[in-house]
């Protein structure tokens, strides 16, 4: 159930670390992929202000070889297009769009949802996979605004070719920046840049939380960075900005056979590349559990015990990420920066590693 009129996404790249892609594997889409994905070919670190490196973490070859998979870029459109591909076959399936769900009622045999259209519909199991403001976890939790994060997100896509020699590098490249940062993937096989932009900001008074940006505006937050920045900054199509939020971790994840999934249990900020990936993480060990569990309650249950710590490191991680990249002062950037370069330029193996809790994870077999 999406109330979505269809299945259009919001936003426009993803990077899915390895982690990600083995469920993605296990699930036989990676081939629908294959043609607009983009594999970077390192994670890497430069300043903002003269574009120069100095951290890489390799991923290619010897990413594969650490952690079993590749490391991907994809535009979110063409991972739903993949994911709809693999559910063709499936007989028992349906997709409803256009109807938003209000609320839920456990019986003794399930659950009852009630849609807005007047819809009600018994199922075995809910699994609320709402989003940040989701209405799932607000009826089993309460009523709680999610936390202004203090940063604002800008995205754009911009052509390769318009770029010409100041393209970014084939990679996953964080600029840093006084207050803000700025990441550079690519999408559409390589084709065309995704540009995310992070900006301090105190507050959010703004109606909504995603509203269109202009060109001036991203030079005005993002004006001071390297010719590169500067160049999508002037070719790109269009601007969206967005106001980041999170959450604490929560305390439960299931209500009986009602069970939470993605940010409508564990928000986080996009510094760690891991909302997404961590959602599909979920979906998985929920399916593993279902398989192992009398019922979708003991599922659920199982699902937040195995699943908690890791989500909420994550979500730490990347709050921790976003301060990192935000160093204001040259002495805060040198301390910081400085042991980071010389680590990768002595062991890449060694920055590689201390990835490896969280793009090493390896898939439980389904039963
Ligand atoms: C700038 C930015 C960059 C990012 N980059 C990455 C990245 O590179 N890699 C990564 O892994 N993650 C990334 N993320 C995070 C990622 O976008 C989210 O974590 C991910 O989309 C969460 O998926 P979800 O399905 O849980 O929620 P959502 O994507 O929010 O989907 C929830 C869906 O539920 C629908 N819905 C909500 N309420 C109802 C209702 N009551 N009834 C019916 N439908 C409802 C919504 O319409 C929506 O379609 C990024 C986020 C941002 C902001």
């Amino acid at each position: 159930m999406e109330q979505a009129q269809s299945l259009e996404p919001v936003g426009a790249g993803l990077q899915i670390s390895p982690n990600g892609v083995k469920v993605l594997e296990a699930l036989n889409v990676m081939e629908a992929l294959e043609g607009a994905l983009f594999e970077p070919l390192a994670i890497e670190m430069r300043l903002g202000s003269s574009g120069r490196r100095f951290v890489e973490l390799p991923l290619g070859k010897s990413g594969v070889e650490r952690w079993g998979v590749r490391y991907i870029h994809i535009h979110r459109a063409d991972l739903v297009d993949g994911l709809l591909d693999a559910l063709v076959d499936c007989k028992s399936c349906e997709i409803r769009t256009g109807n938003r769900l209000l609320g839920y009622e456990i019986k003794d045999d399930g659950v009852v949802v009630t849609l807005a259209d007047g819809t009600r519909l018994k199922a075995d199991l809910l699994i609320g996979a709402d989003g940040l403001r989701s209405t799932v976890r607000t009826q089993m939790l309460g009523e709680e605004t999610p936390r202004f994060t203090g940063n604002v997100a800008w995205r754009a896509l911009a052509s390769r070719d318009r770029l010409g020699d100041l393209a970014p590098p084939p990679t996953a490249c964080i600029w840093t920046g006084k207050g803000k940062h700025a990441v550079t993937t690519y999408v559409h096989g390589g084709d065309t840049v995704n540009f995310i932009g992070i900006f301090e900001q105190i507050d959010w008074r703004e109606e909504g939380w995603s509203l269109p940006g202009s060109r001036e505006e991203a030079k005005l937050n993002f004006g001071d960075m390297n010719a590169t920045i500067a160049k999508i900054i002037e070719t790109a199509d269009g601007f969206n900005r967005w106001a980041l939020f999170d959450r604490a971790p929560l305390p439960r994840w299931s209500d009986g056979p009602v069970v939470l999934i993605g940010d409508a249990a564990h928000p986080m900020l996009p510094s760690l590349a891991q909302g997404a990936v961590q959602a599909i993480e979920d979906a998985y060990a929920l399916a593993v559990e279902l398989d192992r569990s009398q019922s979708a309650a003991e599922a659920g249950q199982r699902l937040y015990q195995r699943r908690i710590k890791r989500t909420a490191q994550i979500q730490k991680q990347a709050a921790g990420n976003a301060r990192m990249f935000h160093r204001r002062s040259f002495y805060a950037q040198l301390l910081t920066y400085g042991p980071m370069a010389l680590a990768s330029a002595v062991s890449p193996s060694f920055i590689q590693s201390r990835y490896d809790w969280l793009f090493g994870a390896e898939l439980e077999e389904r039963s």
